[in-house]
């Protein structure tokens, strides 16, 4: 999908709003959670506009093997265990609806989630 007008993360892929990027390749953008949970709380998110995880994978199965590829760096450069999010839905506390995986890392995660 192309980028959506009123969409931030669309912003964040083209540079028009501002984030702390640490990683990026052709299919996604990696960048610190203004509100980290963690030590290590990195968003990756896919250079096209899709609405969540599943949607990606429908319509663009490349790059959503490019998103998990990239979330796998992040996470093996904070070392480590880590969680790998995709909240999905208003009540799974979804609030910006362009995809986006939460890495979590450097310190010990509860289970179950709330
Ligand atoms: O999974 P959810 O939709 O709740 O996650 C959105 C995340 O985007 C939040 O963790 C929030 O802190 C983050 N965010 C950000 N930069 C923004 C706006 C939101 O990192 N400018």
């Amino acid at each position: 999908m192309s980028p959506s007008a009123d969409c931030l993360f669309c912003k964040i892929v083209e540079g028009e709003v501002p984030a702390d990027v640490v990683a990026q390749d052709e299919h996604a953008v990696a960048f610190r959670d203004i509100s980290p949970q963690a030590p290590t709380h990195v968003l990756v998110i896919p250079r096209v506009h899709q609405p969540d995880v599943g949607s990606l994978a429908e319509a663009e199965p490349e790059a959503a093997v490019g998103l998990l590829r990239l979330a796998r760096r992040v996470a093996d450069e904070a070392g480590g265990s880590y969680r790998l999010v995709f909240n999905t839905g208003a009540d799974a506390h979804q609030t910006v609806f362009h995809c986006h995986g939460h890495v979590l890392a450097g310190r010990s995660l509860g289970w179950p989630p709330g």
